[in-house]
């Protein structure tokens, strides 16, 4: 095993950078937020998984095992809501959108947890946890069956969401209606649901409790399945940053206030994904799904490339323009993989035999925040002064061990070679490259060499012949 090389993480709750050291000194334990299965996934979705994926990737190429437990919420107002609309049982309807989830996360090549638990399957584990906190006194249940945690009880509440520095109060919304609600509005600090009492729209869907019959409250599972499978205190725990409030501040409440540890020891949360700048989401309608690209010719490592070229905790835009440049960036790997190939490596070099080589300053960049879009920078630098064919054997070997050693760290495959003549010329680019030309033959150096740099910037290389020009990926 490699040593572990130190990588260093933003932590949401202490708003720092920090380096990554397992609290057991052997394996890394992460938890990450799993989808709600009521419906396909959406790109904005696969940001954070594919994001939370690099991470896990990024400590085990350092040489530090990891435990990865990703949760699946198979029930909550949506699933239940959904279920009903398409007439079928819960289980069922939730195991049809599972399998999808699970499809797609093997097309973007997202490893598979090591545990991936269910919040149906641990309703005992969550009436233990509200047990402990009615004894504990942070929690109470109403004339109708229902439970609520006592935010008041908890004076640490707000600490992941700086909830001082946004003046909210306690008790400022503390409706019946923003208490019951899965996701109640940003805006309201309330008690919320430990234990919701069977409503008739539940229809089937409840479960037997010392309350009476209902369900848990969407909040609950992932304190119990955490506890469950990473114990009371663990190394890192992720999702989107629509989950900082009140998801997971409410996740740190139950969790700290029925067990003698401190929860999750770092928070990992990812910024959204855009389209037209705004957030996609399935209730803004705005959504593209996996499939969606699929049907229009696009490869699902060309939108993993997407997904990862931004950096995590700054908003991306989604286009199809960046779909395109990511197409030329990934055969522009390929095509420099084959290069070493023909200097007679072997296809696919051992996972141990993998180290970061000629590629050590992307590697690095890679460990310090998880900074993706430096360390692709860093290694399309490297490719660029790098000649394949002026390498000793010695050289050849490295370079490609620290190319797959990357690819490996990025979870990017890489897709086979197109002809270079068959490469498609996005109609944008060819209009500027056209212009250009225009330019340099009306003997307007200044817009010609603006146009250039323009081309230059969106990945473009233009090569000038006597009679025209050629426009390649960089
Ligand atoms: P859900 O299936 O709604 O529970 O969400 C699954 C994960 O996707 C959570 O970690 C969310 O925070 C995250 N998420 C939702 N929308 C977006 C988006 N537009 N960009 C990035 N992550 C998102
Ligand atoms: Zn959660």
């Amino acid at each position: 095993m490699r040593p572990f090389m130190a990588l260093t993480l933003h932590d949401t709750l202490t708003r720092q950078s920090r380096t990554i050291q397992p609290l057991d000194g052997r394996t890394l334990r992460f938890y990450c937020c799993g989808p709600t299965v009521y419906g396909p996934a959406h790109i904005g979705n696969f940001r954070t998984f594919v994001a939370q994926d690099v991470f896990r990737r990024v400590v085990e190429m350092g040489g530090l095992p990891t435990l990865h437990v990703r949760n699946l919420t198979d029930v909550d107002d949506k699933t239940i809501r959904d279920s009903q609309k398409a007439g079928q049982s819960l289980g069922d309807f939730t195991r049809f959108w599972t399998e999808k989830f699970h499809a797609d996360c093997a097309a973007l090549n997202l490893l598979p947890p090591h545990v991936e638990p269910s919040a149906v399957a641990h309703i005992p584990h969550q009436i233990r946890m509200i047990e402990t906190l009615i004894q504990r006194g942070h929690a109470y249940a109403s004339a109708d069956g229902s439970v609520y945690f006592k935010v008041a009880s908890y004076p640490d509440y707000g600490r992941l969401s700086h909830l001082e520095d946004r003046e909210l109060k306690l008790g400022a919304s503390t409706t019946a209606g923003a208490m019951d609600s899965d996701e109640y509005s940003k805006d309201s600090l309330a008690d919320f649901a430990l234990w919701k009492a069977r409503r008739p729209e539940d229809g089937p869907n409840h479960w037997p409790s010392p309350w009476g019959d209902g369900r848990p409250g969407w909040h609950l599972e992932c304190s119990a399945m955490s506890l469950e499978y990473l114990g009371e205190d663990f190394d890192v725990h992720s999702g989107g940053i629509d989950l900082i409030f009140p998801h997971h501040e409410n996740e740190i409440a139950q969790s700290c206030c029925s067990t003698h540890g401190k929860f999750a020891h770092h928070w990992f949360h990812v910024t959204h994904l855009m389209v037209d700048g705004g957030k996609m989401s399935k209730s803004l309608g705005n959504l593209y799904t996996l499939e969606d690209l699929q049907k229009r010719g696009y490869h699902p490592a060309e939108v993993r490339y997407v997904l990862i070229s931004g950096h995590y905790r700054a908003p991306l835009n989604f286009t199809f323009h960046s779909l395109d440049a990511a197409r030329q960036a990934l055969q522009k790997l390929a095509r420099f993989d084959k290069a070493l190939l023909e200097r007679g490596c072997a296809a696919s070099p051992a996972r141990g035999d993998l180290a970061p080589g000629p590629f050590a300053d992307a590697w690095k960049t890679l460990t310090d925040d998880l900074n993706v879009p430096g360390a692709l920078g860093a290694v399309f630098g490297a490719i660029n002064r790098t000649k394949p064919a002026a390498l000793t054997e010695a050289e050849v070997l490295a370079c490609h061990r620290g190319l797959h050693f990357m690819l490996e760290a990025l979870g990017l495959r890489l897709p086979p070679i197109l002809d270079e003549a068959a490469v498609e010329v996005p109609a944008e680019i060819a209009t500027l490259a056209e212009q250009r030309w225009n330019a340099k033959q009306s003997k307007d150096w200044a817009a010609a060499d603006a146009l250039r740099k323009e081309l230059d910037a969106l990945g473009w290389i233009i090569k000038d012949g006597k009679d025209g020009y050629q426009v390649m990926p960089k």
